[in-house]
């Protein structure tokens, strides 16, 4: 059996630590808004490259608050409209419409599965505010054209990081110096600027199956932006920034001391774990050989932290039910996109053929941090494996 993520051994491999943490937490007798939240938000912040971490309650919450806090600015109102990816998880557009803000969903391109940036231009209009990018399956989303046309229009660009922890932008991006560093094969010192620094602010969510997840929700916003920091701490604590005094009608999002304390211990070994990861992706490029099966396009390992594999095969379907056979797990990111969701009729008539295929033919495989290399090569034999004289012809 090779499970989709084994997240009971990602959290095992750095079980001393976790459980040093969670009892110091229960020894301390603070379980919210204390040493371990400010620790953990001062490291974070330091890694992704920002002034400022909040922590929150779950990734949505994290978006949210952006939102909502830059209504409360004035930097946003009712019905603005809000350019989307269409391809993303709904949480990326619930966001949006839950402040009351109108999402137009551009379609990604079908190589990168990233909001295809040639399209962007086409869908601002006078109400268009801000651009929202989600570093989708741990790509890096963001192109210096996005950074252009939002400087054209003046537009704010809000990063969705819940799959991107620790990917790094293109090297041309520029930013200001203090920033994580690296030294390139050629010894030079690189300037990486992580997705999450990249726009005005980011949402990222520490769900237990992101690349850095806690041991239930828990989520943050990233930005350089000390009103918005302001704002969004205060409306994350019932809308007061001093007690018993309530400047916004706020929520109640915050994030526990004991997740804190654990995504604190778990945060030096990210990297690392990423690094698997992406040898992982490079066994599945260099293996998978089959005409029925489509990759994506490949990009340098700094910009994609593998979240997810997603590869993509017309008879997706059978070949879900082929490597179940073979006691493979994977999953589908996602089945169904956003604008044909239930809750979202009023989008139901738009014809977005890019997305709606990516729905219909995705398939995540198996890829973590504790996978084998043994297991990888079963995962790709078994894919090469795949034949439709093998299944019964598909009648749609
Ligand atoms: C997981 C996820 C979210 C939501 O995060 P939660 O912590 O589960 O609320 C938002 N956007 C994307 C792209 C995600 O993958």
């Amino acid at each position: 059996m090779i499970k989709f993520l084994d997240i009971q051994a990602m959290n095992e491999a750095h079980g001393t630590k976790i459980e040093e943490a969670i009892l110091r937490v229960t020894r301390s007798g603070w379980y919210l808004r204390g040493e371990e939240t400010r620790r953990f938000e001062a490291d974070y912040a330091h890694y992704i490259g920002c002034r400022h971490a909040i922590g929150c309650g779950n990734g949505l919450d994290a978006l949210r608050l952006i939102f909502r806090a830059y209504i409360e600015m004035g930097h946003l109102h009712e019905g603005d409209e809000v350019i989307v990816p269409a391809n993303t998880y709904i949480a990326s557009i619930l966001a949006v419409t839950d402040n009351r803000l109108t999402p137009i969903f551009v379609e990604p391109d079908a190589q990168t599965l990233q909001i295809d940036e040639t399209l962007i231009e086409q869908a601002i209009t006078p109400r268009t505010r801000a651009i929202l990018i989600v570093h989708l399956y741990g790509r890096c989303a963001y192109t210096s054209h996005i950074g252009d046309l939002c400087h054209k229009y003046n537009l704010l660009l809000i990063e969705d990081n819940a799959q991107a922890h620790g990917c790094s932008a293109p090297p041309t991006f520029p930013r200001k110096g203090d920033h994580p560093q690296s030294t390139s094969p050629q010894g030079e010192v690189v300037k990486r600027a992580r997705t999450g620094s990249l726009g005005h602010a980011a949402g990222h969510s520490f769900y237990p199956g992101k690349n850095l997840g806690a041991l239930g929700d828990a989520g943050c916003v990233t930005t350089d932006d000390d009103e918005l920091a302001t704002t969004i701490r205060a409306l994350g604590n019932y809308g007061s920034s001093e007690k018993y005094i309530f400047h916004y009608t706020g929520y109640n999002s915050r994030i526990d001391e004991l997740q804190a304390a654990v995504l604190a211990a778990k945060l030096p070994h990210l990297d690392a774990d990423n690094h698997h990861r992406a040898t992982i992706a490079e066994l599945y490029y260099r293996g998978i050989d089959n005409p029925l099966i489509h990759l994506p396009r490949h990009v340098d390992p700094e910009h994609n932290v593998y979240h997810l594999f997603p590869i993509f095969c017309d008879e997706r379907d059978h070949l879900q039910q082929h490597l179940k056979a073979y006691g493979i797990e994977t999953l589908i990111h996602y089945p169904i996109p956003p604008h044909q969701q239930e809750c979202y009729k009023e989008y139901a008539h738009l014809s977005l053929p890019i997305t709606e295929q990516i729905h219909r033919t995705e398939l995540s495989l198996p890829i973590g941090p504790t996978m084998s290399q043994t297991k990888v090569q079963e995962v790709i034999k078994a894919i090469n494996d795949f034949k439709l004289k093998d299944y019964p012809r598909i009648t749609k």
